[in-house]
């Protein structure tokens, strides 16, 4: 088991100085000492200015005393005030943190409600994987979070370890329609502008939160008994059917071979602009333009941001070393789709990848493929081919019920590559070890994989 922090100090975090780091990818992002149990953001946007003013208030609980302690926030964004349970008290904004400090030490398994006023024209964080987080559109924005953009456009504690619920409010000009996540609660228009409110129960990770506001014609694709929802620049509504036609019966097929949708509903964004690649956001995905022509060239794509709802957004890695189970999933997905639409199976999908793994010079270990490579498609098709390993290994019957109790009990959760290899073997007798070995823990790519 590589790496050096276990999952118990992973989950019982104990240090409040911001200088300790919670996730060695991503060392400055994520903060120690509490715990957020609800963000409630209530923002105005003003799109031709990209002006956001917003109030933020995070509760949380303490898990040891607390003199200080802190959020992460854009240094770009500008903070007015910041109270705890209702009293104003000091704080210091600088480098993406803002430290703040109560006026008397919280207790440890203290309740506190942060409420933070602040303000700024949002643009995306600089990271090693590009930029991250806000971005303005050409007549709108949108957020794109993944990994750790969420403080370009609010406070928080930007790690997915701190699955929160959120309750998002925006405000913005009317004629723009403002998708969030969860459910819409309540839409209110008063002097040209335009307040939407939507609620999101199920707890989630801060890259997943997002505001994407344009001026969007909605469908509803199908009713039930998951509702599929599109949102689309009416200029696309001839090509919609073509491209993303097919999202009901995924819905459908992958309800099947993973267990429940995890959300209320699923909405396909796509942007009046090109987007190089598509993202996944809880209950929703967002889609360039370029994703939708008319043609089902880009349905692997269309597959596999849907199956981020159950990997990635409902099960949720604890540290970004394990992307595979988000990523690998996902990948996994494709194939199984391509297969159950008539396309090619999910072997020759496979068999068609480990020629590309073998000629790729990337080697690292799987399960710890380093902060810069976590977003290399090697960990994408190698995660899929590792899932691939398993289930000839096990057979279809076993494969299928474990990723349904996998989606079943992790539910809303976070997870470890550690939780994975356990459950699994609770679904056969067949050793497993050296699956484990050579595909997840041994950077050298093993043989393809044959039936037992
Ligand atoms: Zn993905």
């Amino acid at each position: 088991m590589p790496g050096k922090l276990g999952k118990t100090a992973w989950h019982t975090p104990t240090l409040s100085a911001a200088s300790h780091e919670l996730d060695p990818y991503l060392p400055g992002s994520g903060n120690l000492g509490y715990r957020v149990s609800r963000y409630d953001l209530d923002l105005e946007y003003r799109v031709n200015s990209n002006r956001l003013n917003g109030t933020v208030v995070v509760t949380a609980s303490s898990y040891q005393p607390l003199d200080r302690f802190s959020l992460d926030l854009a240094s770009g964004m500008r903070v007015e005030r910041v109270m705890i349970n209702g009293r104003r008290v000091r704080y210091r904004h600088r480098t993406g943190k803002l430290t703040i400090t109560p006026n008397t030490p919280i207790p440890a398994g203290g309740a506190m409600m942060v409420e933070v006023r602040y303000g700024g024209n949002p643009r995306p964080v600089r990271t090693a994987w590009g930029t991250v987080g806000w971005e303005e559109l050409e007549n709108g924005a949108l957020c794109a979070n993944q990994p750790n953009g969420a403080h370009s456009w609010f406070p928080c504690d930007d790690h997915p370890e701190a699955k929160a619920p959120f309750r998002i409010e925006v405000t913005t000009d009317a004629p723009y329609y403002v998708l969030a996540n969860g459910r819409l609660i309540s839409q209110r228009r008063r002097a040209g502008q335009t307040t939407w409110v939507y609620e999101q129960v199920e707890p989630m990770a801060t890259y997943l939160a997002a505001v994407q506001i344009g001026q969007y014609e909605r469908r509803t694709m199908v009713d039930g008994p998951v509702p599929v929802h599109a949102l689309f620049p009416p200029k696309l509504a001839p090509r919609l059917e073509g491209s993303f036609g097919r999202q009901p019966q995924m819905v459908q097929a992958f309800t099947e071979m993973f267990g429940p949708y995890p959300f209320p509903a699923y909405t396909s964004l796509i942007t009046e602009d090109d987007l190089e690649i598509p993202l996944e956001s809880q209950g929703f995905s967002t889609f360039g333009a370029n994703h939708c022509d008319g043609t089902r060239d880009h349905e692997r794509l269309v597959a596999h941001e849907l199956a981020h709802q159950w990997f990635g957004n409902s099960v949720t890695v604890a540290r970004w070393r394990d992307i595979w189970l988000h990523e690998g999933f996902a990948c996994y997905a494709e194939w199984l789709w391509s297969q159950h639409s008539g396309g090619k199976s999910a072997d020759e999908w496979a068999r068609h990848y480990y020629a590309k793994l073998a000629a790729s010079p990337v080697r690292v270990p799987l399960a710890d493929p380093g902060a810069r490579d976590m977003f290399e498609d090697w960990v994408y098709k190698r995660g899929a081919m590792t899932l691939h390993a398993l289930r000839l290994r096990i057979g279809d019957g076993d494969f299928f019920a474990l990723i349904r109790r996998w989606t079943e009990k992790y539910a809303y959760r976070c997870v470890t590559t550690e939780d994975f290899i356990a459950l699994a073997s609770t679904f056969t007798t067949a050793p497993l070890g050296d699956i484990w070995r050579d595909w997840l823990f041994t950077p050298a790519l093993p043989p393809f994989p044959t039936m037992r």
